[in-house]
């Protein structure tokens, strides 16, 4: 019987699977197998869309389907959590499994305590992220810095701290992500900052890291963070759709090394990043940033613990942004900030969207760590702990 806390090395016996597969296909037959045993009616998962920098949140509900999602997008940064508290009603009428990025995950944690999304009905499938790359810039930095036309690449993964690029004619080339990132490019700014690289509040968590030896590159290690987790993997196992074999401990060490590395790295961003914003704690300086704003309510509309259905900086009783004025009055943003900063995942979308590029993500994640030290809150791994501000228990007519 699988227990949470146990470690595989594991590869779908399927080989249009395994060879469609990332790192040898068993999130696809995990997934697949849900589907075809009826465990969830429909999965949500990523597929390419009009070419390798497209990722398209997709639900699925053939098993026959799910071959079609095999891959790692490294562009994709989507806002999962919100694909399903807006689009499928916090699957609160519908099992679904999800293939989750830390982010992801944590942000569905958030929802699921805010009652937003169903913790019953949803089973998480963590993927690893050491980070994502923005798609246009990402063409760019490949023309520029790998000398290689987009449109013929194949595959992008980083590897001992290098991003590599590899093409359709098997040009492989690499640059080291942390050259890259000094010029401008690599990974999102809110990614560089992530401290989260394996999803431990997912079910399972999968990824490339530790897997060494002859199945380096062909299995995904596997780690079981939950009940549920546990009994679907046993599941798997049991109906042989996935073949599984113990980690090679030294795997297991790297992985852990690979972990820490990366938490090293986005600390030294945070510092760099906080510091840059230092000014930044000063009221003018937020009156300064925010009186850029154009008032178009795209972070707004793309923060997904922003979850309200009727916003209150919109209410007519309150009136705290006056219709008809640009900029808005900055309580918008300061009601919004203390509506969602104590559980931000930093999950980058704000700042992806606004159009006067304010230093949203920045702002929040700053002030987010501080809170995190303050109330010794972490947003985003345990359903059962409140967040110290905001308020969670809305009557459904608030949502
Ligand atoms: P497959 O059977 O190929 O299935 C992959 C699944 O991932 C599919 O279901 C697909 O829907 C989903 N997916 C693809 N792109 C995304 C996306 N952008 N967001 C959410 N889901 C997506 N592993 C590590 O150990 N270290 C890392 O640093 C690391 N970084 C990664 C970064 C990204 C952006 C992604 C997507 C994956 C990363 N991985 C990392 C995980 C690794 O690349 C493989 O996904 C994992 O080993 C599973 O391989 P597989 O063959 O079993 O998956
Ligand atoms: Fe203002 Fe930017 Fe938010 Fe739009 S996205 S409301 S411009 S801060």
């Amino acid at each position: 019987m699988v227990q949470i806390n146990d470690m595989y090395y594991a590869i779908s016996p399927d080989e249009e699977i395994a060879a469609s597969g990332e790192c040898g296909g068993a999130v696809t037959s995990i997934l697949k197998f849900l589907l075809e045993e009826g465990i969830v009616d429909a999965v949500l998962a990523v597929k390419k869309g009009a070419d390798l920098y497209d990722a398209v949140p997709t639900l699925i509900t053939d098993p026959a389907e799910v071959i079609e999602t095999a891959g790692s997008l490294h562009c994709g940064t989507l806002n999962m959590a919100k694909v399903i508290h807006t689009y499928l009603d916090g699957a609160k009428d519908m099992k679904i499994a999800v293939t989750t990025k830390p982010c992801d995950a944590m942000t569905i944690v958030e929802l699921m305590k805010r009652k937003q999304i169903s913790q019953d009905n949803v089973v998480m499938i963590g993927i690893n992220c050491g980070g994502t790359l923005p798609p246009v810039q990402a063409r760019e930095m490949i023309e520029k810095f790998y000398e290689l036309d987009p449109d013929t690449v194949v595959k992008e993964e980083i590897a001992k701290g290098n991003l590599v690029i590899e093409t359709a004619d098997d040009t492989e080339k690499e640059i080291s992500i942390d050259e890259l990132e000094d010029q401008g490019y690599g990974r999102r700014t809110n990614c560089r900052r992530c401290e989260t690289n394996i999803p431990k509040m997912a079910d399972l968590a999968m990824g490339n890291w530790g897997v060494i030896g002859p199945q380096a590159g062909k299995a995904t290690f596997v780690e079981v963070f939950s009940k549920k987790g546990a009994e679907i993997l046993d599941k798997a196992i049991k109906a042989n759709v996935l073949k599984v074999q113990d980690p090679v401990p030294k795997g297991i060490e790297i992985r852990a090394n690979i972990d820490k590395a990366m938490v090293n790295l986005a600390n030294k961003w945070q510092s760099r990043n906080f510091e840059e914003s230092d000014e930044l704690m000063n009221l003018d300086q937020y009156l300064d940033e925010f009186d850029k704003c154009i008032k178009c309510y795209g972070c707004r509309e793309a923060c997904p613990i922003c979850f309200c259905k009727e916003c209150s900086i919109e209410s007519e009783s309150v009136n705290w942004v006056p219709k008809g004025e640009i900029p808005p009055s900055p309580m918008f943003h300061f009601v919004r900030m203390l509506h969602m900063v104590d559980s931000c995942t930093n999950c980058g979308q704000c700042e992806e969207v606004c159009p006067a590029e304010i230093p949203l993500a920045r702002i929040f994640h700053k002030i987010n760590v501080e809170l995190q030290d303050v109330f010794d809150y972490h947003p985003g791994y345990d359903v059962e702990q409140k967040p110290p501000l905001s308020v969670i228990d809305k009557e459904p007519s608030e949502e």
